[in-house]
Protein backbone atom coordinates (compact mmCIF):
# COMPACT_ATOMS: atom_id res chain seq x y z
CA UNK A 1 0.00 0.00 0.00
CA UNK A 2 1.24 3.41 -0.40
CA UNK A 3 0.63 6.10 2.31
CA UNK A 4 2.34 9.33 3.33
CA UNK A 5 4.62 8.39 6.46
CA UNK A 6 4.75 11.60 7.62
CA UNK A 7 0.91 11.88 7.77
CA UNK A 8 1.12 8.55 9.53
CA UNK A 9 3.14 9.22 12.45
CA UNK A 10 1.34 12.17 12.69
CA UNK A 11 -1.45 9.69 13.58
CA UNK A 12 0.42 7.12 15.55
CA UNK A 13 1.90 9.65 17.76
CA UNK A 14 -1.86 11.25 18.71
CA UNK A 15 -2.80 7.84 19.63
CA UNK A 16 -0.48 8.03 22.19
CA UNK A 17 -1.19 11.31 23.69
CA UNK A 18 -3.17 9.90 26.50
CA UNK A 19 -1.21 6.86 27.99
CA UNK A 20 1.64 9.18 27.58
CA UNK A 21 -0.35 12.18 29.81
CA UNK A 22 -0.60 9.05 31.97
CA UNK A 23 3.07 8.52 32.17
CA UNK A 24 3.44 12.18 32.49
CA UNK A 25 6.25 11.89 29.15
CA UNK A 26 5.85 14.17 26.48
CA UNK A 27 5.69 13.10 23.28
CA UNK A 28 6.32 15.14 19.97
CA UNK A 29 6.94 13.77 16.27
CA UNK A 30 8.72 15.67 13.50
CA UNK A 31 7.42 14.68 10.44
CA UNK A 32 5.84 16.77 7.76
CA UNK A 33 5.97 17.26 4.05
CA UNK A 34 5.32 14.35 1.68
CA UNK A 35 6.95 10.74 2.75
CA UNK A 36 5.26 8.67 0.63
CA UNK A 37 6.50 5.26 1.63
CA UNK A 38 5.16 1.89 -0.55
CA UNK A 39 5.24 -0.52 2.26
CA UNK A 40 3.03 -2.41 4.42
CA UNK A 41 0.87 0.09 6.87
CA UNK A 42 -0.01 -2.43 9.30
CA UNK A 43 3.32 -3.53 9.81
CA UNK A 44 4.93 0.18 9.92
CA UNK A 45 1.94 0.80 12.41
CA UNK A 46 2.97 -2.15 14.57
CA UNK A 47 6.96 -1.47 14.54
CA UNK A 48 6.01 2.21 15.64
CA UNK A 49 3.17 1.18 18.21
CA UNK A 50 6.07 -1.09 19.75
CA UNK A 51 8.58 1.52 19.86
CA UNK A 52 6.88 4.40 21.13
CA UNK A 53 5.35 2.20 23.77
CA UNK A 54 8.56 1.00 24.93
CA UNK A 55 9.36 4.67 24.63
CA UNK A 56 6.60 5.79 27.19
CA UNK A 57 7.08 2.48 29.68
CA UNK A 58 10.97 2.41 30.27
CA UNK A 59 10.87 6.48 30.34
CA UNK A 60 10.72 8.47 33.51
CA UNK A 61 8.17 11.00 35.09
CA UNK A 62 8.77 14.51 33.27
CA UNK A 63 10.23 12.99 30.38
CA UNK A 64 10.24 13.46 26.44
CA UNK A 65 9.48 10.92 23.54
CA UNK A 66 10.11 12.34 19.60
CA UNK A 67 9.21 10.42 17.17
CA UNK A 68 10.72 11.53 13.43
CA UNK A 69 10.43 10.50 9.75
CA UNK A 70 12.81 11.68 7.53
CA UNK A 71 13.76 10.66 3.50
CA UNK A 72 17.01 9.89 3.23
CA UNK A 73 18.08 8.72 -0.13
CA UNK A 74 16.09 6.08 -1.50
CA UNK A 75 14.98 5.23 2.44
CA UNK A 76 12.80 6.57 5.05
CA UNK A 77 14.00 6.98 8.77
CA UNK A 78 11.92 6.65 11.71
CA UNK A 79 13.39 7.62 14.89
CA UNK A 80 11.80 6.92 18.12
CA UNK A 81 13.68 8.71 21.00
CA UNK A 82 13.24 9.27 25.01
CA UNK A 83 14.43 10.25 27.74
CA UNK A 84 14.22 7.10 29.84
CA UNK A 85 16.02 4.38 31.62
CA UNK A 86 18.17 3.40 28.78
CA UNK A 87 20.09 -0.16 28.00
CA UNK A 88 23.32 -1.07 29.52
CA UNK A 89 25.86 -1.84 27.02
CA UNK A 90 26.63 -4.92 27.34
CA UNK A 91 23.07 -6.48 26.83
CA UNK A 92 22.43 -3.42 24.34
CA UNK A 93 22.94 -6.00 20.98
CA UNK A 94 20.48 -8.43 22.62
CA UNK A 95 17.61 -6.09 22.82
CA UNK A 96 16.08 -6.98 19.54
CA UNK A 97 16.57 -11.10 20.59
CA UNK A 98 12.76 -12.78 20.93
CA UNK A 99 11.80 -12.78 24.71
CA UNK A 100 15.17 -11.08 26.48
CA UNK A 101 14.33 -8.32 28.55
CA UNK A 102 16.61 -6.30 30.35
CA UNK A 103 14.79 -6.06 34.32
CA UNK A 104 12.30 -9.18 34.30
CA UNK A 105 9.81 -7.33 36.29
CA UNK A 106 7.30 -5.45 35.09
CA UNK A 107 4.76 -5.32 32.51
CA UNK A 108 6.21 -7.10 28.85
CA UNK A 109 6.96 -10.50 27.63
CA UNK A 110 9.98 -9.43 25.30
CA UNK A 111 8.61 -9.70 22.07
CA UNK A 112 7.57 -5.98 21.12
CA UNK A 113 11.28 -5.30 19.41
CA UNK A 114 11.72 -9.14 17.88
CA UNK A 115 8.65 -7.93 15.74
CA UNK A 116 10.01 -4.48 14.91
CA UNK A 117 13.10 -6.11 13.54
CA UNK A 118 11.43 -8.82 12.00
CA UNK A 119 8.62 -6.81 10.36
CA UNK A 120 11.63 -4.09 9.42
CA UNK A 121 13.64 -6.90 7.75
CA UNK A 122 10.65 -8.63 5.89
CA UNK A 123 10.78 -4.76 3.94
CA UNK A 124 14.53 -5.29 3.23
CA UNK A 125 15.14 -2.49 6.09
CA UNK A 126 16.92 -2.84 9.33
CA UNK A 127 16.68 -1.60 12.83
CA UNK A 128 19.38 0.12 15.31
CA UNK A 129 19.77 1.69 18.77
CA UNK A 130 21.59 3.46 20.19
CA UNK A 131 21.54 4.17 24.33
CA UNK A 132 22.92 5.29 27.48
CA UNK A 133 22.18 3.93 30.44
CA UNK A 134 20.38 6.48 32.68
CA UNK A 135 19.84 8.83 30.29
CA UNK A 136 18.04 7.64 27.14
CA UNK A 137 17.37 6.06 24.31
CA UNK A 138 17.45 6.19 20.64
CA UNK A 139 15.57 3.54 18.26
CA UNK A 140 15.92 4.05 14.09
CA UNK A 141 14.25 1.90 11.72
CA UNK A 142 15.09 2.06 8.16
CA UNK A 143 12.98 1.09 5.42
CA UNK A 144 13.43 1.05 1.42
CA UNK A 145 11.17 4.09 0.07
CA UNK A 146 9.37 1.56 -2.17
CA UNK A 147 9.21 -2.01 -1.58
CA UNK A 148 7.57 -3.44 -4.52
CA UNK A 149 7.32 -6.98 -2.69
CA UNK A 150 6.86 -6.63 0.68
CA UNK A 151 4.18 -9.24 1.85
CA UNK A 152 1.42 -6.98 2.66
CA UNK A 153 -1.36 -7.18 4.71
CA UNK A 154 -4.33 -6.02 4.21
CA UNK A 155 -7.37 -4.58 6.65
CA UNK A 156 -9.25 -8.18 6.16
CA UNK A 157 -5.83 -10.03 7.36
CA UNK A 158 -5.33 -7.62 10.41
CA UNK A 159 -7.93 -5.82 12.53
CA UNK A 160 -8.72 -2.39 11.44
CA UNK A 161 -8.63 0.88 14.10
CA UNK A 162 -11.45 0.19 16.38
CA UNK A 163 -12.85 4.02 15.34
CA UNK A 164 -12.91 2.71 11.83
CA UNK A 165 -10.07 5.36 10.70
CA UNK A 166 -8.15 4.35 7.92
CA UNK A 167 -5.93 6.09 5.90
CA UNK A 168 -5.77 6.90 2.48
CA UNK A 169 -4.32 4.33 0.65
CA UNK A 170 -4.00 2.03 -2.22
CA UNK A 171 -3.43 -1.52 -2.70
P1 LIG B 1 6.63 -6.47 25.05
O1 LIG B 1 7.07 -5.38 24.10
O2 LIG B 1 6.61 -7.81 24.40
O3 LIG B 1 5.40 -6.13 25.79
P2 LIG B 1 9.08 -5.75 26.39
O4 LIG B 1 8.80 -4.29 26.24
O5 LIG B 1 9.73 -6.20 27.64
O6 LIG B 1 7.75 -6.60 26.20
P3 LIG B 1 10.68 -5.51 23.98
O7 LIG B 1 9.84 -4.40 23.50
O8 LIG B 1 11.09 -6.56 23.00
O9 LIG B 1 9.99 -6.28 25.19
O10 LIG B 1 12.01 -4.91 24.63
C1 LIG B 1 12.99 -5.80 25.17
C2 LIG B 1 13.66 -5.18 26.37
O11 LIG B 1 14.49 -4.09 25.93
C3 LIG B 1 12.72 -4.57 27.38
O12 LIG B 1 12.30 -5.52 28.33
C4 LIG B 1 13.56 -3.48 28.02
O13 LIG B 1 14.36 -4.02 29.03
C5 LIG B 1 14.48 -3.04 26.88
N1 LIG B 1 13.99 -1.82 26.20
C6 LIG B 1 13.23 -1.77 25.07
N2 LIG B 1 12.99 -0.49 24.72
C7 LIG B 1 13.59 0.29 25.64
C8 LIG B 1 13.71 1.70 25.83
N3 LIG B 1 13.13 2.58 24.99
N4 LIG B 1 14.43 2.14 26.90
C9 LIG B 1 15.01 1.27 27.75
N5 LIG B 1 14.94 -0.07 27.63
C10 LIG B 1 14.24 -0.56 26.59
MG1 LIG C 1 8.02 -3.62 24.36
Amino acid sequence: TEFNLADAVRLWVDDFKPLAASYEVTIVQKADGDLTVKADYYKVERICYNLISNSLKYNRKGGTVTVEAVRRGGSVEITVADTGVGIPKDVVSRVFDKFYRVRGGGSGTGVGLAVVKAFAELHGGRVSVKSVEGEGSEFKVELPQKVENAILSTPDTLSKHPEGREPDMQK
